[in-house]
């Protein structure tokens, strides 16, 4: 199998996708039999469905959190936390995913670009409320001491992710970007590959080729599980 040799001076740029939990029993986006086929996206993950029918919202996101909580990191996750203790600050680790796996399994930084499942805040002033194991939606649905409903902290199709300052100041300074289980559709994500392409060595990661592949040096194909935890050598 390939590997990826990592230089005393290589800044390193993962990117996580759906794929990385999927071994940990956690649908991914698009997939057959995946979570979202059941659901019409506007309906439950957009400001739209928000406005239209909070509750439905909330169902929707009790119901993710139920299944992510009885969710466990899988290999692939424990891997990249031992990269991370073994080439510290010059390990940069950023998710789409909601989840929490990569916590568990040890990763200390770990940027959510689309948010957290686990999260709340304030729909209108911002606050951030604690309500982590709420995973049934109440029969009020939980409000702000300002009033306002609280929301999950979850990026909705339409607004703008989180983290893009630190996000982009860490793609000008990588030398090795890899992506791992992401399809290369959604943006901005999609497109990081190819901000770095000139200057960094770029690989994918997971069992076929994404929809941006030819923009990678290389792809390895297989699960993030099986390759992740021999994929890195050190120079
Ligand atoms: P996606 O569903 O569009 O693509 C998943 C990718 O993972 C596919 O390319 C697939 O080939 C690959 N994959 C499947 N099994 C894999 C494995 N064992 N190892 C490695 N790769 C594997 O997901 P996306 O590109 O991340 O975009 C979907 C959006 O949906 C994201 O924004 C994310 O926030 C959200 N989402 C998150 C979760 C989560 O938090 N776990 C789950 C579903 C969707």
């Amino acid at each position: 199998m390939a590997t990826i040799s990592i230089a005393p001076f290589d800044q390193l740029f993962i990117l996580t996708g759906a794929g990385i939990s999927a071994e940990s029993g956690i649908p991914t986006f698009r997939e057959a039999g995946g979570l979202w086929r059941k659901y019409r996206i506007e309906e439950v993950a957009s400001p739209y469905a928000w406005r239209r029918d909070p509750r439905l919202v909330w169902d929707f996101y009790s119901m993710r959190r139920r299944a992510a909580s009885e969710a466990k990191p899988n290999s692939g996750h424990f891997a990249l936390a031992a990269l991370e203790r073994t080439i510290h600050d010059r390990f940069f680790l950023c998710t789409q995913n909601v989840d929490n796996l990569h916590e568990l399994a040890g990763s200390q930084r770990v940027l959510h670009m689309h948010g957290e499942l686990f999260k709340s805040r304030c729909d209108s002033c911002h606050a951030p409320f604690n309500d982590a194991n709420l995973y049934e939606s109440p029969a009020d649905l939980p409000r702000c001491s300002c009033g306002a409903l609280i929301r999950p902290h979850i990026c909705w199709f339409g607004e703008t992710p989180f983290h893009l300052d630190l996000i982009f100041e860490a793609l000008r300074q990588c030398t090795l970007f890899a992506a791992i289980g992401t399809s290369g559709i959604i943006e901005p994500a999609a497109s990081f590959v190819s901000q770095v392409a000139a200057r960094a060595r770029t690989f994918y990661v997971g069992p076929e080729a994404p929809a941006n592949s030819a923009i990678f040096d290389d792809c390895i194909l297989g699960k993030s599980g099986d390759v992740l935890p021999v994929l890195f050598t050190f120079d």
